[in-house]
């Protein structure tokens, strides 16, 4: 174990601050933050933490304060080991869950699928629920029900709180919702269009009307959140709409390593002609697809490398993904009857300002007009406005922070609140 501390971190134990930790558990990695959830966002979490490579011979776990740093890299053997081990570290830090006042967990739940429409406290009854879902969400849901019950093990007397990826499209209308396909099919199965980054589209949508200064009831607006997966929302009045991915998180953009929209007469075309099984077929979409497919690499700034040495698979890769994502944008200024906002988040739509621009190319006829200098200005953060102030249409950056989000919900329903 290294601890790479420059000064003794002064341990905040006097019960002031109420902190929250927030926790995302995924298959090998479990990465949490703990933060005070009356922040406005601007400020670093107070301590973040990773713990990855879960099950390999050599593990990883990092814990970050403002202050110090501590790795850890013995082999993790399982999720509830590596937990501990995290929450140990930060004791010998002076800031393990006992030093602090947390008063709630807030626990990123993948698929909430029909039964929640927004966040829950959690109790033995929701865990069985979730765990219902887990044949819509394989991958990920298992992995949240162990985080869920190996932090409750851990921290069983604060309130722990589930919030989900598909809570802001529960209420999609049934247009948006439902495929046409075989109504009883669709029924038995639960198919239907649950849309994924919904904490990322609802936080930001909500900056986005402070920002106009206008009452979130009027403000028709499109969220494009660009990190390695990647979704579109439309938002009319602070309610989903409609979302590009759908039953499964694959549906929708390009993204990192996933096709988005395909048509689904590939898969069965790939099945009889080359003989992929279901799983060889799940695999390619999802992981050796998207800009990975196409040009070899997943991640954006490595892509722009490729772009910038003028390599040809790299330079179409770019111009499908643009190409996609104007599509939905068309779309969805069609379905909203015209939009006053359009926003970028995450990873690239945060920092790519060639895709802001490139996506929202030759648009002056609909109103949208970008402002290049404050596109592409290299000292900018934060909120803001990149279109001219003539623009009709309004066009901001705004960083997302699914885990405030999180962590605000959490501290609501553990005041009792309605969530
Ligand atoms: P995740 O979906 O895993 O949360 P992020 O929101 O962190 O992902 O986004 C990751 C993507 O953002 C990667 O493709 C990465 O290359 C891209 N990205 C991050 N910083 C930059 C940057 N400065 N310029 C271009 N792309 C960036």
């Amino acid at each position: 174990m290294t601890d790479t501390s420059a000064a003794p971190v002064p341990a905040p134990t006097d019960g002031d601050h109420e902190y929250v930790l927030v926790l995302n558990s995924g298959s090998s990695s479990i990465k949490f933050q703990v933060l005070d959830p009356r922040a406005d966002g601007t400020e670093p979490p107070y301590i973040s933490g990773l713990v990855e490579k879960i099950g390999e011979d050599r593990g990883h776990i990092r814990i970050t304060t403002p202050d110090q740093a501590m790795e850890d890299n013995r082999p993790i053997l399982g999720h509830s080991v590596g937990l501990e081990r995290a929450f140990g570290m930060m004791s010998l830090l002076g800031v393990g869950p006992s030093d602090l006042n947390v008063v709630a967990v807030g626990h990123r739940v993948v698929h909430g699928g029909e039964t929640f429409s927004g966040p829950v406290l959690i109790d033995r009854d929701v865990i069985r629920r979730i765990k219902d879902l887990v044949p819509l969400a394989p991958l990920h849901n298992p992995a949240n029900i162990d985080g869920i019950e190996n932090a409750r093990s851990l921290l069983p007397d604060v309130p722990h709180v589930a919030v989900f990826d598909t809570g802001f499209f529960h209420t999609l209308p049934p247009a948006a919702a439902r495929y046409a396909i075989d109504r009883k099919v669709a029924e038995d199965n639960h198919i239907r269009r649950y849309g994924f980054h919904g904490t990322s589209h609802e936080y930001v949508s909500q900056q986005v009307a402070g920002l106009l200064d206008r009452d979130p009831a009027d403000v028709r607006q499109i969220t494009l959140h660009l990190g390695n997966g990647a979704s579109a929302a439309a938002i009319d009045g602070g309610r989903a709409v409609d979302t590009s991915m759908g039953l499964t998180p694959l549906a929708g953009l390009v993204m990192g390593t996933r096709s988005g929209d395909i048509d689904p007469g590939i898969i069965f075309h790939l099945h009889r002609s080359s003989g992929m099984s279901s799983e060889d077929i799940d695999t390619m979409l999802n992981r050796d697809s998207g800009l990975k497919g196409l040009s070899g690499v997943n991640d954006f700034r490595q892509l722009q490398e490729l772009i910038d040495a003028g390599d040809e698979d790299a330079i179409l890769a770019y111009d499908i993904y643009v190409h996609q994502l104007r599509r939905y944008l068309g779309s969805y200024m069609l379905i909203l009857g015209g939009v006053d906002a359009i926003t970028f988040t995450a990873g690239v739509g945060e920092n790519h300002a060639g895709i802001r621009r490139d996506t929202l190319a030759r648009l002056e006829g609909f109103g949208v007009e970008i402002d290049d200098a404050r596109n592409e200005d290299p000292e900018a953060e934060g909120p803001r406005m990149i279109s001219t102030d003539d623009s009709r249409v309004k066009v901001f950056v705004v960083p997302t922070n699914e885990e405030l989000a999180i962590a605000r919900y959490a501290l609501d329903l553990a005041d009792g609140g309605e969530g």
